[in-house]
């Protein structure tokens, strides 16, 4: 099993390694300090003081807000998105693509879904406008929650760290 460094694991959030190192590293069994390096690392690319717990994107977290101690997901930006155990996404800003018009917008005529069958939805963040995340479901399916962790259980037999502290 190989450790990595800081300066490894930042490289590796921001997509800077080679092909066959993060081939590497990610095939190869984590080594125990991988998750709080990779915490650290997000938590310095942050300016508010919560702290991260897991991350669900690229710019999106479940935190613990430092002064209720509550967990909610945050924005890169600050925006919170509701409690960690909703759905984020009925917190942002939809934007849904079920016309030809706008299904064109991304794909060519005729390589593009039919409207009737398929929309592409898009969630945005009300104060910043960075996207989440897409999904594209059929028009008639509910908004999607792809992702319910069980964070007490990850944190207790997978990183073996202590579970911050939580109000809600
Ligand atoms: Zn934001």
């Amino acid at each position: 099993m190989t450790s990595y460094t800081k300066k490894e694991v930042g490289d590796l959030v921001d997509g800077r390694l080679p092909f066959n190192t993060v081939h590497r590293m990610l095939s190869m069994p984590k080594d125990v300090e991988r998750f709080e390096l990779y915490l650290q690392v997000l938590q310095e690319r942050v300016s508010w003081p919560d702290k991260i717990i897991l991350a669900r994107g690229p710019h999106l977290y479940i935190v613990q807000d430092a002064k209720s101690k509550r967990w909610v997901n945050k924005c890169a930006c600050g925006h919170v998105m509701g409690e960690y155990h909703e759905n984020w996404k009925l917190y942002a800003n939809i934007f849904v693509r079920n016309s030809e018009a706008l299904l064109n917008e991304l794909q060519p005529k005729l390589m593009a879904p039919h409207h009737e069958w398929q929309e592409i939805r898009e969630f945005i963040c009300p104060e910043c406008g960075i996207m989440h995340d897409v999904e594209a479901p059929v028009p008639w399916y509910p908004i999607l929650n792809e992702f319910e962790p069980d964070i007490e259980t990850f944190y207790r037999d997978w990183v073996k760290l202590p579970l911050p502290e939580k109000a809600n």
